[in-house]
């Protein structure tokens, strides 16, 4: 599979969805704990996951305290990695746990996919999670994960620039913009198109803001799309990307 067309999977694929149509599946019972990092654990049914379960735990390792350092926000307990092949998504997190499909087209990019899962755990509960749109969360996630994992940016970058190139071309970019005022169960409902040109959006402006500016503003209080756009200097019809 070509990097770019996977990363429009990976793009649609992670999202918070504690609040979203898609319910937890069961815990991994038989396989128990199946590999320990000093920030969580990983669990699955299945012992030939083992190297997946390695790989996740390292990645725990590297990448789940400087996704809270980078956030400014850090969950106290343990994370819990729950393989679970052929979850419909490759990744998402709930209250208790960050369920991973650890499939072939995963795992090259475990870093980035599980990195941008640590952002949401790290910042479900707190202001961040609260006060801006939940597509922004989702850009914000992206962000940090390829900025600290130096994984797939250029490829994002490229990506985003040419959704939302087409958007426009189809004359469906202040269509793509009205999502932003979506709420995170109807994001989960979008077909898989309007969730990439969200994430491209989304993506955009975290960029054009700034993490940090964007961070700053959620300490202060709910952040409207509006005020998004105003952020961003673009306009509701997309004037300004
Ligand atoms: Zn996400």
């Amino acid at each position: 599979m070509r990097l770019a067309s996977l990363l429009l999977i990976l793009a649609a694929s992670s999202c918070a969805s504690s609040v979203g149509p898609r319910s937890i599946p069961e815990r991994p019972s038989c396989g128990e704990v199946i590999a320990i990092s000093g920030h969580g654990r990983v669990l699955s049914q299945d012992f030939s996951q083992l190297p997946a379960a390695v790989n996740a735990a390292l990645v725990i390792d590297r990448y789940y305290a400087l996704a809270a350092q980078r956030l400014g926000h850090t969950r106290d307990e343990d994370v819990e990695i729950w393989l679970v092949p052929a979850w419909p998504v490759l990744a998402s997190t709930f209250e208790n746990c960050i369920v991973f499909d650890p499939s072939p087209e995963a795992m090259p990019h475990a870093d980035w996919i599980l990195t941008h899962e640590f952002v949401h755990w790290h910042a479900s509960g707190t202001v961040v999670q609260r006060n801006l749109p939940p597509t922004i969360v989702e850009g914000l996630c992206d962000r940090i994960a390829a900025d600290l994992t130096q994984s797939l940016r250029e490829h994002l970058r490229d990506t985003q620039s040419r959704l939302l190139a087409e958007a426009r071309e189809r004359g469906e970019l202040s269509h793509v913009i009205s999502h932003l005022d979506l709420d995170s169960r109807d994001l989960a409902w979008l077909s898989h198109s309007e969730t990439h040109d969200m994430h491209a959006l989304a993506i955009a402006l975290v960029d054009r803001i700034g993490v940090d500016a964007l961070l700053e503003a959620a300490e202060q209080g709910p952040v409207s799309s509006e005020t998004i756009l105003d952020m961003a200097d673009v306009s509701a019809d997309g004037e300004g990307l």
